[in-house]
């Protein structure tokens, strides 16, 4: 353990001397006041340390002690529902100790260390075990199982293990190892945050992560273990689509890393989370939620240690075979920490001063996302699907957080503020919004939904692209030049934006759809505007293909209930045919 002495404060930034032994990210606690830190730099025996308290009253001469330990989150039961600051020292706990504002050097355990959980062993004594074996299972919530796990580094066999009420530093289990230690396993491990949690391989983004918000699933999918990215000009309707994910996207547990800028947008989400309900369960969305927030009276240079710990919290889940998604809002305020620690270490800036090494650390954290076989010899499975959020400033992103982002992730929503004032949610923008996924994942749709799933949707992304070239044409020279196929082409499209894109996130039935109800809608759409294309042919007006009285009803199929949707599907099917023969008879008899 190596003991120095502080040179100068600046800011967030401690330089300290007389740390030759120390290592870089060790965690380093600084003055009496026992600051939390982490070493960034070593130059000689010259520490530079990335306080994450408020440092103002710090002098030159006070004592720093690095601890020797690279700074790591304890992973265990207890971790659900918790609501942690960037270091991961759970807020509640912490107010109920000292109240409302957080003394600086205040040290709670991340893990209650009173709690008993009852353990139940899934393997006996004598079973041979290896790092990511399931050893047993804690119920942490009413909707989480956690499974506890051989920690890294440790095989052997069984020696004892036992059913019974614990505390995460109580041996569970003993493991004998090859060179006849024993070695205890208790319901905590701890994890370095810098460095992502081992896995066996890596497997392909080839399905998707389902979230049942129809633009997303249909037009720009994201696949179990991908990477997302989504901007969000205020009032784009941000906030909604994350919580919408938060809820109904296939995964078994949340992790949501708040970044915010001011210290009320984060009280905001404090307030909103714990109120959302799990439509899955009715129960509260955080009993398979963890929380990492900063608070207002953390230094920026806290961000950067929320988006460490958050991701290895979400590894952690992930390693046991949850399909995990994580949400950072937002990754641009962590950048933004980033290039005021860089500055305050006189690096070389790049573009706009942000550190040159932005885009590389962007990928480093988005790289621990993906579907894996997991460490363990049951060969489970395990997801982590990151979507970060950016927040460019005056909604450019032709900025360096944005474009470095997006060369990284694969799927990017674009939010719209032209399209949330005209009040089509979610305002993703159908023309400049990806996915790169639709690809690897066209094979799984086709199989999984319905052979001609991906030829819906080129057709439906089609009406969309030739929309906004017929738009253009309809600016310059007006509606009345447009052909009747064209006219027709433009129902269409508006008929996908209004009847399939917009989709109500408060609407009991509309705020979730299925795939397989998902796939209808797209049908339906496309009948009509193929019935109508039929229907010009044998002579129909363009006018009265525009007013069919069905078309209501194909808008009003998104608010059908799941059990009802099959037969709806049908009727309006026999509608639409029934309507469009009635009006090709009318021509006739004229
Ligand atoms: P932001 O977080 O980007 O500032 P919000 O997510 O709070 O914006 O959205 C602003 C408002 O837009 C919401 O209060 C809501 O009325 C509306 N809105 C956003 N998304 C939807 C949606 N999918 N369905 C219905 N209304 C929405």
């Amino acid at each position: 353990m190596s003991k120095g002495t502080i040179k100068k404060v600046a800011g967030p930034l401690v330089i300290a001397e007389g740390m030759r032994d120390a290592n870089m990210f060790d965690v380093v606690r600084v003055s009496e006041q026992r600051l939390i830190g982490e070493i960034i730099e070593i130059h000689g025996d010259q520490a530079s340390i990335q306080v994450y308290e408020e440092t103002s009253g710090l002098g030159p001469g006070e004592p720093v002690e690095s601890t020797g330990v690279p700074m790591s989150v304890e992973l265990g039961p207890g971790l659900i529902s918790n609501i942690y600051d960037g270091i991961q020292r759970p807020l509640e706990a912490i107010m109920a100790k000292i109240g409302n504002s957080l003394a600086r050097g205040v040290e709670v355990p991340s893990l209650d260390r009173e709690k008993k959980w009852h353990f139940v062993p899934v393997l006996k004594a004598g079973d041979s075990v290896s790092a990511g074996d399931i050893i047993g299972t804690v119920q942490e919530t009413d909707v989480v199982t956690q499974k506890i796990m051989v920690p890294f580094g440790i095989v052997g066999e069984l020696k004892s293990i036992a059913e019974g009420d614990y505390t995460v530093t109580e041996a569970v289990a003993v493991v004998k190892t090859a060179d006849g230690d024993d070695r205890e396993v208790t319901l905590m491990q701890k994890w370095p945050v810098r460095r992502g949690r081992p896995y066996k391989q890596k497997l392909s983004p080839d399905r998707p992560l389902v979230t049942g918000q129809r633009v997303i699933d249909t037009l720009f999918p994201i696949a179990k273990g991908g990477v997302a990215a989504v901007p969000g000009p205020f009032g784009s309707g941000k906030t909604v689509v994350q919580h919408q994910l938060a809820k109904w996207a296939e995964a078994d547990i949340v992790v949501y890393i708040g970044c915010g800028e001011r210290g009320n947008e984060m009280t905001d989400v404090l307030n909103e989370f714990p109120e959302l309900k799990d439509p899955k369960t009715g129960r509260s969305l955080m009993e398979r939620t963890v929380l990492i927030a900063n608070t207002s009276d953390m230094p920026v240079a806290a961000r950067e240690a929320s988006i460490y710990t958050g991701i290895t919290i979400a590894e952690y889940f992930r390693d046991m075979g949850f399909s995990v998604a994580l949400m950072a809002d937002s990754t641009s305020r962590w950048a933004e920490a980033l290039r005021e620690m860089s500055g305050r270490l006189e690096e070389m800036p790049g573009e706009e001063g942000y550190p040159a090494y932005l885009g590389s650390r962007l990928a480093q954290f988005y790289e621990r996302a993906g579907r894996v076989v997991t460490l363990g010899s049951d060969g489970r499975e395990g997801s982590l699907s990151v979507i970060g959020a950016v927040s460019p400033p005056g909604g450019d992103i032709s900025e360096p957080v944005s474009q470095a982002t997006l060369r990284i992730v694969k799927v990017f929503w674009s939010l719209d503020a032209q399209l949330a004032y005209q009040r089509h949610f979610p305002a993703i923008n159908w023309l400049t919004s990806y996915s790169l996924y639709v690809d690897t994942m066209a094979k799984w749709f086709n199989t999984s939904v319905h052979e001609d799933w991906m030829a819906l949707r080129q057709r439906i992304m089609g009406l969309l692209q030739d929309e906004s070239e017929l738009d253009e044409i309809v600016k310059l020279v007006g509606m009345d030049a447009l052909s009747a196929p064209d006219r027709l082409k433009l129902e269409a499209a508006r008929s996908i934006r209004e009847d399939f894109l917009h989709q109500d996130a408060f609407h009991e039935v509309d705020t979730f759809t299925s795939l397989e109800k998902q796939y209808k809608m797209m049908q339906l759409v496309l009948a009509f505007y193929d019935s109508a294309v039929e229907g010009l042919r044998s002579g129909v007006s363009v006018d009265s293909l525009v007013k069919m009285a069905v078309r209501e009803r194909i808008g009003r199929f998104k608010y059908i209930p799941g059990e009802q949707i099959g037969a709806e599907y049908e009727e309006i099917i026999k509608a639409l045919s029934n309507e469009i023969a009635e009006l090709a008879k009318q021509k006739e008899e004229f």
